[in-house]
């Protein structure tokens, strides 16, 4: 046997987990990550059952100079859970979540999904602000921020972290929190995977109704610009319990819509309220009688059923996707008028663009408080391009592009990393956190990861 092949063979022999190469029959099938445009083909990919697997795997990997990939939830747009020739090291396996009520926290390995937080939380009549589709990762969701429909009254989810464990590129297991490695700490609350693989989070958990208003009136695109104004109106005086987004869409060709609904494209103002359900009913319904409703899918129901709400849209590896994202400063008529016309000539009926207002809690958080940089941004427009076929990819991209390279007249400069296009943007991460925070970030990854063994991501250079 060949040293190489021994060494295989020892990793093999070390791993709870399964090593997978791509001879194996299950390789196909867990290479495969969400984003259908993404299809690289690592050479190794290690199935970790827990940090011992994830410190055998990194320790192979600079040992043989391998690229390394971390896979959370495999969401990522820009297809950063994979790689080619190099190691995807796993996680999607390690997704246990542990609930304690007393202390409310949660503690979450590293590649648990929105849904298993929610479903674990909720039987003690707890959560904790995640995104808004279930099967996204915690991990990749959280380490760039992590945006959800709890953001005003709990902030984003970097924001009720507490802790992480992560092996750095050295393979030490590190704990960071306020007092430890707090550095560190600070960097992953919006610095992404740059410092190391995650193993577990420790969240603040708060109590939460068992039902919550649920605001989701869908008016036509045709009223778009009225529509809008009005919610940006409403939104500025709302009580930040309610956070709320609006978004352009086509409704789908069901037998269940009235027939005239079916593909029509529409625009749905987005609302939850975490409060009392009556409360929030009453609260939203002005947002419901911005003249007739094509349909009207409010309701009141658990906060696990709103975070399941969308999952139905964004099935794994089948459709083509680019997501990207700007902040606005601000909602007037003329960028209203910007993004409906954008909108409109968008060349799929599955695609997606949303604006979303930030407010409450989210905002409190000072500037230098967390990796994540300055909050005072009051929306974020984000376009969310989705297609089926390979041929209309340049289509799709070229008017995706052409959408944010037209709004960015209406940005403050940056961006959410967490919807970063294809991470084409050189300086991606720069953009996204500003200067400041930047170069904060280059001095941690300089300590923690010196050699940039951890660049398949939003990538923070250490040099
Ligand atoms: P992955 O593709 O698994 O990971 C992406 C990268 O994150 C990895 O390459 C790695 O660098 C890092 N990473 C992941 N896990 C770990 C870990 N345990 N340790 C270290 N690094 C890790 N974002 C929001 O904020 N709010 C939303 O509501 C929202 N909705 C979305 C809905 C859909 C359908 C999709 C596709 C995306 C959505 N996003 C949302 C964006 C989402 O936050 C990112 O796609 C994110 O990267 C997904 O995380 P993941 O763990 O699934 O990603």
């Amino acid at each position: 046997m060949s040293s190489h092949s021994d060494a295989v063979a020892t990793l093999k022999a070390t791993l709870r987990g399964t090593l997978l190469q791509p001879d194996d029959p299950d390789y196909d099938e867990v290479r495969i990550v969400w984003n259908a445009m993404i299809d690289r083909r690592p050479r190794f990919i290690v199935r970790c059952h827990g940090a011992a697997d994830v410190i055998a795997a990194v320790g192979f990997a600079r040992a043989h100079d391998l690229l390394v990939s971390i896979r959370g939830g495999g969401h990522n747009v820009a297809g950063y859970a994979t790689c080619d020739g190099g190691m995807m090291v796993d996680l999607s396996l390690m997704r246990g979540v542990r609930v304690d009520p007393q202390l409310a926290q949660a503690w979450v390995q590293g590649g648990a999904t929105w849904g298993d937080v929610d479903c674990e939380a909720a039987a003690f009549g707890l959560a904790t602000p995640g995104g808004v589709v279930s099967m996204t990762g915690v991990g990749g969701l959280t380490l760039s921020g992590g945006i959800g429909w709890l953001r005003g009254r709990h902030g984003l989810c970097i924001d009720n972290l507490v802790a992480v464990d992560i092996v750095t590129a050295d393979g030490r297991l590190l704990l960071a929190d306020e007092t430890t490695n707090s550095d560190l700490f600070w960097a992953v609350r919006g610095g992404g995977g740059n410092f190391g693989v995650v193993t577990s989070f420790v969240f603040r958990l708060h109590p939460i109704p068992p039902t919550l208003m649920f605001c989701a009136p869908v008016y036509p695109e045709t009223r778009a610009r009225e529509v809008i104004a009005a919610w940006r109106d409403f939104a500025a005086t709302a009580p930040e319990a309610l956070s709320s987004i609006v978004e352009f869409s086509t409704l789908p060709d069901d037998p269940e819509l009235p027939v005239e609904a079916r593909g029509m494209r529409v625009v749905t103002v987005g609302a939850v309220y975490d409060g009392p359900a009556d409360e929030g009913e009453a609260l939203v319904r002005p947002l419901r009688a911005l003249g007739t409703p094509v349909i009207d899918l409010s309701d009141k129901i658990p906060y696990r059923t709103i975070q399941t709400f969308q999952d139905a849209l964004f099935p794994k590896g089948r459709d083509r996707n680019y997501f990207k994202s700007l902040y606005l400063t601000g909602l007037d008529s003329g960028v209203i008028d910007d993004i409906v016309t954008h909108a409109e000539q968008r060349p799929s009926e599955m695609t997606l663009a949303s604006v979303w207002q930030f407010a409450g809690a989210m905002q409190r958080v000072a500037a230098d408080a967390t990796a994540f940089g300055d909050r005072s941004m009051p929306y974020m427009l984000s376009i969310d391009s989705i297609w089926s076929q390979p041929e209309d990819d340049a289509a799709n991209l070229a008017w995706s592009r052409g959408f944010w390279s037209a709004m960015r007249r209406h940005s403050n400069g940056r961006l959410y990393l967490n919807f970063p296009g294809h991470g084409e943007d050189a300086a991606l991460v720069r953009n996204a956190v500003g200067e400041a925070t930047f170069a904060r970030l280059v001095g941690v990854k300089r300590k923690y990861d010196p050699t940039n063994f951890f660049r398949v991501n939003q990538n923070i250079p250490p040099a």
